[in-house]
């Protein structure tokens, strides 16, 4: 039996395509509302791509019916200033510097070979190779940027990534198909299987490429948001609730292996003297300046957390008592020897640091806790500046 007759009218695929790819930017303009600001720049470039795209697409759809620098010329212009649209979108996504000359560049290169081989030397053939050429390269350019922007899920990074990647492996294709072949196509419109992959990628990538930078932005705000619950917003370390799940984790982990695990729970000193001489913001910059200094004497296994107000905590995998207080030591000499520059205010800051390590009867990470409280307390008893170990632990020998 034979197959049924089929025509496809490259044309009517066109401006399906284009109004396909406008309805998407129009979804995308509205969704674009209701997404952080942040992302507000990269999906306006996205929707302009939108734009310009289609248009680019009615206009070639006209060939034969309205002049040829319009269908022609326009047409293409339009068609590669969306790629370079796309590109813009996806550098600004990724926070990657917007190579402005290299884009705008392919864009004139388009152009360029538009009004040579389309006005001053008319020739179907080696303008169609040009062009997709030029394409190609832009859309390879888009497809790069995608997967080599930092921490996308990878299932994620394949929507838009492989819609670029596809779509620029076709552009090369036909480049290559008709250097081959230079007779295959001798009519812009002609139904070849290049022409049809062609412009049938064209149609599809944008609204597949659109679904995908949706989903790249909703990934994007959705770790965001995930880190936000999980950090403290001033000092960017871990919060009360993240250091919690991961003591309990540390813990687990260190009696499978059999490890020692030790904490510290590090309180400035008389902070609310800061807040009253220096005023609540100084207060907020000496936490921020204390984390750094912290920071500069850990390891980086070594887990820093914000217990609250201007209490932290320092999880050490792998470290016995007596390193634990040894690195306790070196925490509380950085302060007390080195005054925190706040705003050009040197202020001279002291710790008191609690150290516990974990034992036997230990079932939860707030027995930890509470021991390494205790042991913090003691040494603001003991009149503050200091690094006392908690008895209960198993091990009490402590430097003098
Ligand atoms: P001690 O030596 O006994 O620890 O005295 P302290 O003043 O450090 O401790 P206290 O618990 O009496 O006071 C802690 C102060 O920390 C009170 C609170 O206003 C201040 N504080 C808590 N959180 C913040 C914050 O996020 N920013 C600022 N600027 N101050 C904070
Ligand atoms: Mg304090
Ligand atoms: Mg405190």
């Amino acid at each position: 039996m034979p197959f049924v007759e089929w025509s496809f009218d490259i044309r009517s695929g066109l401006l399906v395509g284009a109004f396909l790819t406008l309805l998407t930017g129009a979804v995308l303009a509205v969704v674009a509302r209701a997404m952080p600001a942040i992302f507000r720049p990269a999906m306006n470039w996205w929707v302009a791509a939108t734009l310009l795209q289609p248009a680019g697409f009615v206009l070639l759809s006209q060939r034969d019916a309205l002049p040829a620098w319009v269908t022609i010329v326009v047409a293409n212009a339009l068609i590669a200033a969306a790629f370079a649209a796309y590109a813009m979108a996806l550098r600004r996504f990724h926070r990657l510097t917007v190579p402005h000359g290299l884009l705008w560049g392919m864009v004139a290169a388009a152009v360029a070979v538009s009004i040579w081989f389309g006005l001053v030397q008319p020739d179907l053939t080696p303008r169609l190779i040009a062009i997709s050429i030029v394409l190609a390269a832009m859309l390879g350019y888009c497809a790069w940027t995608i997967y080599r922007g930092p921490d996308v899920r990878s299932l994620v990074r394949h929507v838009a990534g492989g819609a670029f990647l596809l779509a620029a492996v076709i552009m090369a294709y036909r480049a290559l198909v008709l250097t081959w072949d230079p007779g295959q196509v001798s009519a812009v419109f002609q139904l070849t299987h290049v022409q049809l992959l062609t412009y049938g990628v064209g149609s599809v990538l944008p609204v597949v490429a659109t679904v995908g930078f949706l989903l790249l932005c909703t990934d994007r705000s959705q770790r965001e948001l995930e880190r936000a619950a999980r950090m403290d917003y001033l000092t960017d370390v871990y919060n009360r609730r993240a250091i919690e799940e991961l003591g309990t984790r540390a813990i687990a982990s260190a009696r499978r292996h059999g490890t020692p695990l030790a904490l510290q729970v590090v309180d400035i000193d008389h902070f609310k003297h800061i807040n009253d001489e220096l005023g609540h913001a100084s207060g907020d910059l000496a936490l921020v300046r204390a984390v750094e200094r912290i920071r500069e004497c850990l390891r980086t296994e070594d887990i820093l957390g914000r217990l609250g107000g201007e209490e932290f905590i320092v999880l050490m995998p792998n470290t016995d008592g007596d390193s634990a207080v040894a690195a306790a030591e070196r925490i509380r000499e950085a302060f007390s020897q080195r005054p925190l520059d706040l705003r050009g205010e040197r202020r001279k800051v002291t710790l008191s640091i609690g150290v516990a390590v974990l034992a036997p009867a230990d079932r939860l990470f707030s027995q930890l806790l509470q021991r390494g409280d205790r042991a913090m307390y003691a040494a603001k008893h003991a009149g503050r500046d200091l690094v006392m170990a908690d008895a209960m632990s198993g091990w009490d020998s402590l430097p003098d």
